[in-house]
Parts: structure tokens; sequence; C-alpha cells
């Protein structure tokens, strides 16, 4: 299994548009991120978790040529607002690409991409999605994938667990029925905003916490804003914890 971070900052992106802060104007190219979202892959299935506005730019970047299914973790525009762009894949396939994520958020793509459900004039192009509610634990090509019920401030998103991988992007609370599905992870991708406190995130120090408390044998941070530059910030962590970083490839 291989993970490839496409994008690892908050919904602004870093730089922020017209921000001259030491990281907006850094020069080390692990402080700028495109918005949050990975690939996970084995050899025969390859998985996109979240659409973001960057994702045409990160999949050529990348040198993705092709996904078999989107994972949403919720429907917030930084995790969405790429959606589009998956219509390369069904126009190439000629299939229904599949789309999994939580009932609200399948809701959300279906009012915010209103276009792509119901019939209009030929021509153009437009993706062709087959949604599909994610239950409790479900199989994609025989891949196992949990859904880890997760509290985004006062919504329901959720986070997914791939073996002994699992994301958690966008959390500022893990419910105790979820730290049941997190058990005995090699690898966990945990949601640090910044330093201070957050109504809808973990910051650092939680983030820490959250990442002992969970006992993965190592801890990828991710959704990072411009408060938070890659080299001091690594400086403060624990070795088995690291920041990720656009282009970012780890194997498990
Ligand atoms: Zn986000
Ligand atoms: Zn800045
Ligand atoms: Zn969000």
């Amino acid at each position: 299994m291989r993970v490839t971070f496409l994008g690892t900052g908050t919904s602004h992106g870093i730089p922020v548009i017209g921000c001259h802060c030491p990281v907006c104007k850094s020069t080390d190219p692990r402080d700028r991120r495109s918005r949050t979202s990975i690939i996970w892959e084995s050899e025969q299935v390859r998985l996109l978790v979240d659409a973001v506005p960057e994702l045409r730019l990160q999949l050529i970047t990348a040198g993705i040529d092709n996904v078999d299914a989107l994972l949403l973790t919720h429907a917030h525009s930084d995790h969405i607002a790429g959606l589009d762009d998956v219509r390369i894949f069904s126009e190439r396939s000629a299939r229904k690409f599949p789309v999994y994520g939580s009932a609200s958020t399948l809701r959300a793509v279906r009012r915010r991409y209103d276009y792509i459900f119901r019939n209009t004039q030929k021509g153009g192009g437009k993706p062709q999605l087959s949604l599909h509610p994610a239950a409790k634990q479900f199989t994609f090509k025989g891949i196992k994938i949990i859904p880890v019920p997760l509290w985004h401030g006062r919504i329901r998103v959720l986070g997914y667990r791939l073996g002994n991988f699992a994301y958690l992007t966008d959390v500022s609370k893990i419910p105790d029925e979820s730290y049941a599905l997190l058990k005995g992870l090699s690898v966990l991708v945990l949601d640090a905003l910044r330093s201070k406190p957050h109504a809808t995130h973990f910051h650092l120090e939680r983030s820490l916490a959250e990442a002992e408390r969970v006992g993965a044998k190592k801890t990828y941070f991710i959704h990072m804003c411009h408060l938070l530059g890659h080299r001091e910030t690594e400086r403060r962590l624990p070795r088995n914890v690291r920041l990720a970083y656009d282009g970012l490839k780890i194997s498990l």
C-alpha cells in the first residue's frame, strides 16, 4: 500500500492570497500547501480522498492518470470544490465514477452540483457519478473500507480506515466509539490546524495528545494553516510525529 499526500493545507491554501507572513513568503517547498487530500493505492486499486479545488493540478503534479473511486470526508468547499474534474474518469471508462460519503455529504453534493444530476443539453461534458452512502463498513474491489465518524465543530464528518492506515481530516472531537475503530494502526493522518485552539479543528497540542491516545506507530499532521511553518513546527514534535507536505509519499 502507498499513500501520496496531494495537499496538506487548510481551506485558504498556503500561501494565502495577499498574505506576506513568513510562512506564506517561505521558499521551503514544504510550506506551499494546496488543500488537503490524499491518494491511497494498492496494486489493484487507487482511491482518492476528497476532491479539492486544486484536484486537477494535484493529479497532474503527482503523475496520477486514473483513480477508481472517490471517498468524501464532508462537503465543505475545500473538500469538494474540485468534484467536476473527476469527469475525465467517467468519460474515459464510459462508466459511472463511484463516490462514497455520508448521506448528508451526498445530499450536499446533489444540491451543489445539481447540473450533474439533471438532464442538460448535450455537449461540454459532465461527470457521470454513482453516489454510495458509506455504510459502517464496505468493500470496494476487495478493499475493506471503514468510515470513522468524527465531529468537526457541530457537524458530523467521516474519516476512513484502510487496513492499518487511517485518515482523519477536519476533526475537533473523536467520539468514544470511534477510538475502537483506530486500534493497531501503523499510520495515522490527523488534522492539526495551528497552535491556538480552534472551534472546528484540532490544534497542535490536542493533535499530539490524540496521536498519543490512538497510538499509531507513526502520525502525520495535515490541514495546517499559515501559522505553522514546516521546519520550525517539526522541531517541536516527537520523532514519530511529522508534518505531511504536498507530494510526500509513504509506503505501508
Ligand atoms: Zn477542510
Ligand atoms: Zn500567511
Ligand atoms: Zn471542513
